[in-house]
């Protein structure tokens, strides 16, 4: 079941008071998608599939029209989710590192939604949350963008549930920056940020553990958005893929609700691939009586599920989200 903005504020609530994490897995392509739904499935934990804007731009979805690519991204992932096999999978769809001169057309997309035939008829699907990359920003340019959001979505009669973030590979953010952009904000405009991404020491890509990152940092950084925001927001890590298990383990029970995962991901279905087309090299062989098996997307994209799908759902019960699933959306039901 995809959530939408509102039903997402609820599911992170839920994390934060059960001390668990939802994995955050950016998604380039539709048997990706598939698998991380399987994954979650089989796991019963709830899942946050999310798009950058190389995944918006990619073959699979725009084709180098980013909007038309979100469009795509959450019209499959609204018909997915809301399939018989996945209603009981609570999917989160986050637009994530979104940067660049088209950062406010395609989170206008975003928020507006677009028009889906689902089980219980027809209607606007928007993305559950969305966040902008802020790598380039300056604080200013961070929060009046994040307020720019913010009016949009009222604009357009939307609720807008929104991840603010720091320059989260630059080291330990200092409380008193996240005061300066975490407070304007909420001034202006309060009650759209529920996630918050400072710098907790880690960083993108595959580093070989963060000596730097402290689970301390985490629960200071939750305190401080409370204090800020009168409110329960839960923190997003950015750059999991190289922290070692533990602190993963422990950031999940420390306040992290949103767990990023992209690069561990891409390199184990990389790996996957590779394997399939060294293992079946003799199959590419048109005379061979496996040859269209072999060679057909589904050919690669199933060999790679099976060595994938096992890994994510050991990611989600890492996180402590196995089972809580269906707890959270038994509390929706109530
Ligand atoms: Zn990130």
């Amino acid at each position: 079941m995809l959530l939408d903005p509102l039903q997402s504020r609820a599911q992170f609530a839920h994390a934060l008071g059960r001390r668990y994490a939802i994995l955050a897995v950016n998604a380039d392509s539709h048997a990706a998608v598939t698998d991380v739904l399987e994954a979650a499935r089989e796991a019963r934990a709830p899942v946050i599939i999310e798009a950058s804007l190389w995944q918006l731009e990619g073959r699979a979805y725009g084709a180098g029209d980013a909007v038309l690519g979100l469009a795509r991204y959450l019209a499959e992932l609204a018909v997915l989710a809301d399939d018989a096999r996945y209603r009981d999978v609570p999917v989160i769809f986050h637009t994530d590192h979104i940067k660049g001169p088209k950062t406010v057309g395609i989170l206008t997309a975003a928020l507006k939604g677009v028009e889906v035939r689902l089980s219980v008829g027809k209607g606007l699907v928007r993305a559950s949350t969305i966040s902008l990359d802020a790598s380039s920003l300056t604080d200013d340019e961070n929060v009046a963008f994040v307020c720019r959001l913010a009016e949009i979505a009222a604009a357009a009669g939307a609720p807008a549930t929104i991840e603010m973030e720091a320059n989260v590979d630059e080291g330990h953010t200092p409380p008193e920056r996240t005061r300066r952009l975490i407070a304007p904000v909420e001034a202006r405009h309060p009650g759209v940020v529920w996630l918050w991404a400072p710098g907790l020491g880690t960083q993108h890509g595959l580093g070989d553990g963060y000596p730097g990152f402290r689970v301390d940092l985490v629960v200071a950084n939750a305190s401080l958005v409370r204090e800020l925001t009168g409110r329960a927001v839960g923190l997003a890590l950015h750059g999991s893929s190289g922290l070692d298990a533990a602190s993963v383990a422990a950031a999940a029970r420390a306040g992290v609700v949103k767990v990023n995962w992209s690069s561990e991901s891409l390199l184990l279905r990389s790996s996957a691939a590779r394997d399939f087309y060294a293992e079946r090299a003799a199959q590419f062989d048109p005379k061979d009586p496996q040859w269209k098996a072999t060679v057909m997307d589904n050919g690669v994209q199933s060999f790679v599920a099976v060595r994938y799908v096992p890994r994510v759902v050991e990611r989600m019960k890492l996180l402590g989200g196995g089972g809580q699933g269906p707890a959270f959306l038994g509390t929706l039901r109530q």
